[in-house]
């Protein structure tokens, strides 16, 4: 059996991931990035999310740099993005946004990875993990040449669904009393559209013509959010709603069917029913359905609602977000929107990347210790890439420092993040 032994391993490929692993590359630390796809991104990719949300409060103030920052400038330097807009969301709110054409992403990611000396190893997928005491000892990877064990110095779990914490027998966070986990949505890719035409609807149209999707039983989600792909009169569309746990191998494989089969209906609906749709068709269906929520981590901090309402500036902080909390139901077809002030930002502490009882494993991305609103607002992409930028960096300082990843000295990381273009009031 083939054993690798990097100094940081991250499991999943995700933007968290991605960030994470160019990140602690680029700080000094052998890194293997392991992704079961044949490419990176995550949504950003394997469900064609096709935007990222949340740079800036709504009063234009940024919260989000460093290596996300990069991303967009690679990508707008090959037609893969027109870079910052701002759009009005179906509940009225002035969102800042990145759309971004997932394929072109794929090698953008690729490039910024192997520049920073990152290892990626695609097509395998977690198999197990080997725990002594605080600490994962080994990772199982299936590869295509069968069982590979890797021993690293320390772990980022950014797999999303935390499957290598799951394995290493972490505990995970409750729903609490009334809360079910988001739905996840299948998102598909329609074109040619009249451009002109379909933006020229107002508001209230749009949304009447969304409730009558509802009505008809073709729309699965009072919507018809659409992101536009650079130089190309198609768009990815973000108007189905599956509700499963993305954990249950069963649910998941129904999963993919139900939402193909609402992406489809929902085609013939804008077809038929919505201007500037007449011509077009269903081109693309994203390669995996699209998980907002499944496991999160319980970690040394919990962060909560009222901690993002109060902009909580945590002495570890290691990255800010202005998102809104954003909670599709899972029955029904509207939104739980819940605005913070027009300049408020809220900070994330490190302690909530750490797991409880784990002393070589951070967790990056949507599966850090947040409760279920909490994470409603802190799972969107640019606040993931922060996050992952800073346990990537994180990861690289404490084996130079002999330290276990628990103990990290922030002050020092917060002084390395921002020396990389992260922003960190
Ligand atoms: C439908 C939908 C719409 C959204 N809309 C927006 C939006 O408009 N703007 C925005 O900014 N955010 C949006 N979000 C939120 C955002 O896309 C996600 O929260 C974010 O991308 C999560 O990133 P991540 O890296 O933490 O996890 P993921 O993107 O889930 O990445 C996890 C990675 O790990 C890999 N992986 C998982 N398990 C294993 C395993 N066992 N072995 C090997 N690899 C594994 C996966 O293949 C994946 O690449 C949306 C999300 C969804 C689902």
């Amino acid at each position: 059996m083939t054993t690798l032994a990097p100094d940081v391993l991250v499991i999943g490929g995700g933007m968290a991931g991605t960030v994470a692993a160019i990140a602690a590359a680029r700080a000094g630390a052998a890194t293997v990035i392991v992704e079961r796809f044949g490419f990176l991104g995550g949504a950003a990719t394997a469900a064609a999310v096709g935007q990222f949300v949340g740079w800036e409060t709504a009063a234009g103030r940024r919260v989000v740099g460093g290596i996300a920052e990069e991303i967009v400038a690679r990508l707008a330097a090959i037609g893969g993005s027109d870079g910052h807009s701002h759009f009005t969301m179906s509940t009225g709110h002035r969102m800042d946004r990145v759309q971004y054409d997932p394929e072109l992403l794929k090698p953008v990611l690729d490039a910024l990875v192997t520049e920073a000396g990152a290892r990626p190893l695609f097509h395998a997928n977690l198999l197990g993990a080997e725990r002594e005491g605080g600490r994962i000892a080994a990772v199982h990877l299936l590869t295509k040449a069968g069982p590979w064990a890797l021993r690293p110095r320390c772990v980022i779990d950014a797999s999303g669904d935390l499957d290598l914490l799951a394995a290493a027998g972490a505990r995970f966070l409750p729903l609490g009393a009334g809360e079910t986990a988001q739905p996840a949505t299948a998102m598909f890719r329609f074109g040619p559209i009249d451009l002109a035409a379909f933006g020229a609807i107002a508001g209230a149209e749009l949304a009447a013509l969304a409730q009558q999707g509802v009505a008809e039983g073709r729309l699965a989600r009072a919507a018809l959010h659409a992101s536009r792909i650079a130089g190309t009169r198609d768009a990815w569309f973000n108007i189905s709603r599956v509700a499963f746990d993305a954990t249950d191998p069963i649910a998941l494989s129904d999963a993919e069917i139900e939402g193909r089969r609402q992406a489809l209906a929902a085609a013939s609906f804008l077809r038929d029913r919505v201007p500037g749709c007449d011509e077009g068709r269903l081109v693309a269906l994203a390669p995996a359905i699209g998980v907002r929520e499944s496991r999160r981590i319980a970690g040394r901090h919990l962060l909560t609602e009222d901690e993002l309402r109060a902009g909580t500036a945590f002495a570890d902080r290691i990255a800010w977000g202005a998102y809104p909390i954003d909670i599709h139901p899972a029955q029904g077809a509207g939104l739980d929107f819940v605005e913070f002030g027009a300049d408020h930002a809220y900070a994330i502490p490190f302690a909530s990347l750490v797991p409880e009882g784990l002393d070589n494993v951070l967790v990056a991305g949507r599966g850090i210790s947040a409760t279920h609103r909490a994470h409603a607002a802190t799972r969107v992409m640019p606040t993931v890439m922060a996050i992952g930028q800073a346990a990537g960096t994180a990861a690289a300082l404490a084996l130079q420092a002999n330290a276990a990843l628990a103990a990290t000295d922030t002050a020092r990381l917060q002084a390395r993040l921002r020396d990389d273009g992260a922003i960190l009031p």
